[in-house]
């Protein structure tokens, strides 16, 4: 594959591969790495228009406005578990009046109530590893089924197993194309883009709640310590298992 140095809307789309497989997405990764996000995202929009899903904790609401300030009414799939703090949900309907997106509320097959009656209350405090299948893997497998392309916020400095993570990669998993367009970032940058653009804040993450997930098992993180410090602390466990492939 030959692929065009970057420029305007023709060559963004111009980058892209007659087929997406792991390979092709290499060759387009290798072109985009340096890329800034706002690049990442114009050429995602140019080349996959409303067949991408942009997933969003509401941790930030970073992806919301990079990408709904490109196309109008894009999917941003919250992960609805029935386990969020009540801040992520009132921040969630902060971004759906706010951003002209659409919210998808991703949810599971069993509500809290018929988990607790099937497999005991509490299944989080247990076996996280089955809750986090059933409550967001799953559920997030089945919403992708309709895109060609997803997009995360995940960031390199978010943890050591994603210290390698690449902008545009193959998820083999889902059969589709997968973008981090802030895999870059650091906590410097989240900081600058959402004050240039006022954005709606989540306000746990100023409690000291860095990387926020599900209330049952996520702390806040002591000064020093790893942002996902705070994610199923003490149960050996350090992804819900959406961005392992
Ligand atoms: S983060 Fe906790 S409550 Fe949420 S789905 Fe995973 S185990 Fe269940």
């Amino acid at each position: 594959m030959t692929i065009p140095a970057l420029g305007g809307a023709l060559a963004l789309t111009a980058l892209n591969p007659r087929e997406w497989n792991a390979e092709t997405c290499a060759e387009v990764n290798a072109r985009l790495e340096s890329a800034s996000a706002s690049h990442i995202a114009d050429w995602a929009v140019a080349t996959f228009g409303q067949r991408i899903g942009i997933a969003c904790s509401m941790q930030d609401t970073i992806l919301p406005h990079l990408f709904g300030t490109r196309l109008e009414g894009v999917d941003v799939l919250f992960l609805e578990t029935g386990y969020h703090f009540t801040e992520t949900v009132d921040t969630r309907d902060e971004v759906a009046r706010r951003f002209p997106v659409t919210i998808v509320d991703v949810r599971p097959e069993l509500s809290v109530e018929e988990q607790d009656a099937q497999y005991g209350k509490d299944l989080f405090a247990r076996d996280p590893n089955l809750c986090c299948q059933m409550r967001k893997v799953d559920p997030l497998a089945q919403a992708l089924s309709g895109y060609q392309a997803w997009v995360t916020g995940a960031r390199r400095v978010d943890s050591v197993t994603r210290s390698e993570m690449p902008v545009v990669s193959w998820d083999a998993k889902h059969g589709l194309v997968k973008i981090n367009p802030l895999a870059l970032w650091d906590d410097a940058d989240v900081e600058k883009y959402q004050v240039q653009n006022d954005l709606p804040r989540n306000p746990l993450v100023a409690q000291g709640f860095l990387s926020i997930g599900c209330a049952p098992c996520t702390r806040k993180v002591a000064p020093g310590e790893d942002a996902r410090a705070g994610r199923w602390a003490g149960q050996g466990k350090t992804e819900c298992g959406i961005h392992v492939g």
